[in-house]
């Protein structure tokens, strides 16, 4: 076909054309830094990445946002060569769309939805979303967002995570005056202390923190709640600190353990702590920061969620010659991101798959050195729909290792939810609400993962949405 005439179809079929390429560090390059992996597009790849999409009428990629952000409208918008009016069309309903192109697992959500992945491969939105952000803080000026004028009504948020932070964005552009609750001496949650550098560099988050601070968002941070201040003393009218309303986002950071011989010996980390110590720490640049890390050569890392990656791929950049993904299902059932799963298969990490953990066995002087296992094989489909893992009679196998990073889930953060009487957990722990966060004590609502258990970010997000809607509706009606 004459180039002209390839041109013209193309054109008249956007969606014939091939989904942009993210550019991207090479892996060999990649392991030895962490610096962030993808590097984004140019203006010109995301005009054409954007002109892909079929401005749908009924646009389906937008039930599959939990924050609802006008999809085809910012997407649109890049493809006429307006990034600037696209990312403030993203932050009418998302205050973190740097964050949230980088790590939603959109594969499983907007794009999933997206008309074009019936026949092919979906719009890039994540990419879009990123691209959008990242040009806004480049060359625009991130001025904040309208605000609605002070209704004189106060607001405690507990925690700066994903869930806390958008429900302080929300409040604050009603006008309302928010105050947020961090126990860590950073904001951002597991944006902050869990994601590393390399998936999420943390100037992008801090950024994010800023523009919520241009709205008149106040932050404390270094109080852990429950221990420092009680939500009672928050919500206590006799208290000149006193708040109107108190929204609890304290996530469910406390680590999941198996409970074998052996979690305590040296060199075994929970994965929480280990890339705690990484990130927020800094333990990758000790001692110029006083945070050591176990730095080993053979790593298993227990578990196949983002936190397993996350963590197998730090241990290879802090030097792991052979790491290991070790899980108990197979390939087909693990749980992270498809884009981690890649990421991590290109950096040289092994998966050993249908594979759990029986006990940790250490040397002489108390460190790990090998993980024996029990061999697993697949049977019926449990709750959740994927298989269940059973143990294959008399099968086991020995791994050597010198590091062990548990990453198999995580449990409500305890402190508040044992601290505040008369707040209402469910069987497991969790805070029980109604669909908008209504919790059982009057003027408390709460969401995010210490109502869901670990998710995501952005259902972190869309529950703080509707929470924060009901706040606004309750403040509204005087907080009776
Ligand atoms: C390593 C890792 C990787 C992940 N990767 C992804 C990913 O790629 N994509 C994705 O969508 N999701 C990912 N997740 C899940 C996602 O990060 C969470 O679902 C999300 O952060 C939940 O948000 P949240 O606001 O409910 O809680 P959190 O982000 O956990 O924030 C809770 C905050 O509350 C603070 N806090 C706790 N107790 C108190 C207290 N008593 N007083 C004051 N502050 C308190 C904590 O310090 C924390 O800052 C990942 C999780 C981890 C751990
Ligand atoms: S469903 Fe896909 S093609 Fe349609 S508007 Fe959404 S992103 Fe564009």
């Amino acid at each position: 076909m004459p180039f002209f005439q390839k041109v013209q179809t193309q054109m008249n079929n956007p969606q014939k054309l091939p989904r942009v390429a993210m550019p991207e560090r090479p892996p060999q390059e990649r392991i030895h830094s962490f610096d962030e992996v993808p590097l984004g597009y140019s203006l010109e790849q995301a005009q054409s990445e954007a002109s892909r999409c079929l401005q749908c009428k009924k646009a389906l990629c937008r039930e599959g946002c939990p924050v609802q952000v006008d999809i085809p409208a910012f997407v649109g918008l890049i493809a006429e060569g307006k990034p600037l009016e696209a990312a403030a069309k993203i932050k009418e309903a998302n205050c973190l769309p740097a964050a949230c192109g980088r790590v939603c697992p959109q594969e499983t959500q907007c794009e999933n939805y997206c008309i074009l992945a019936k026949q092919g491969e979906p719009v890039a939105i994540g990419n879009l979303e990123r691209f959008a952000a990242e040009y806004e803080s480049e060359h625009g000026d991130c001025r904040p967002a309208p605000k609605a004028p002070p209704t004189g009504k106060r607001v405690a948020v507990v925690g700066a995570g994903p869930a806390g932070l958008t429900v302080a964005g929300d409040l604050a552009r009603r006008g309302h005056h928010v105050t947020v609750f961090e126990a860590f001496h950073k904001a951002g949650g597991v944006l902050i202390y869990g994601i590393p550098e390399f998936r999420l560099p943390k100037r992008i988050v801090e950024r994010e923190v800023q523009y919520l601070r241009s709205l008149g968002v106040r932050f404390e941070l270094n109080q852990l709640v429950g221990r420092t201040v009680g939500v009672d003393e928050l919500l206590d009218r006799e208290n000149h600190r006193s708040y109107d309303a108190v929204f609890l986002g304290v996530g469910a950071g406390l680590p999941a353990v198996m409970n074998i011989p052996g979690e305590n010996l040296g060199g075994v980390y929970l994965a929480n702590e280990y890339l705690t110590r990484v990130n927020l720490m800094r333990a990758y640049d000790f001692p110029k920061y006083d945070t050591p890390v176990v730095r080993g050569k053979s790593v298993s890392v227990i578990g196949g969620g983002n936190v397993a990656m996350d963590a197998a791929r730090t241990a290879r950049r802090l030097g792991g010659q052979s790491v290991s993904i070790v899980y108990r299902r197979s390939m087909q059932e693990l749980p992270a991101r498809a884009a981690e799963v890649h990421h991590a298969r290109e950096e040289g990490i092994e998966f050993k798959t249908l594979c759990s953990p029986l006990e940790y066995v250490g040397d002489d002087r108390g460190m790990v050195h090998q993980v024996r296992c029990q061999v697993m094989e697949l049977g019926e489909p449990d709750d959740s729909g994927r298989r269940r893992p059973i143990p294959k009679e008399g099968e086991q196998v020995v791994l050597d290792t010198d590091l062990v990073i548990i990453a198999i889930g995580a449990n409500a953060n305890p402190t508040v939810t044992r601290q505040t009487p008369g707040l209402v957990l469910n069987s497991r722990g969790y805070i029980q609400v109604d669909h908008n966060g209504v919790t059982s004590c009057q003027g408390v609502w709460a969401g995010g993962d210490v109502v869901t258990g670990s998710a995501t970010v952005i259902s972190a997000m869309g529950a703080a949405k509707a929470a924060a809607s009901d706040i606004h509706r309750y403040l509204c009606r005087g907080g009776e």
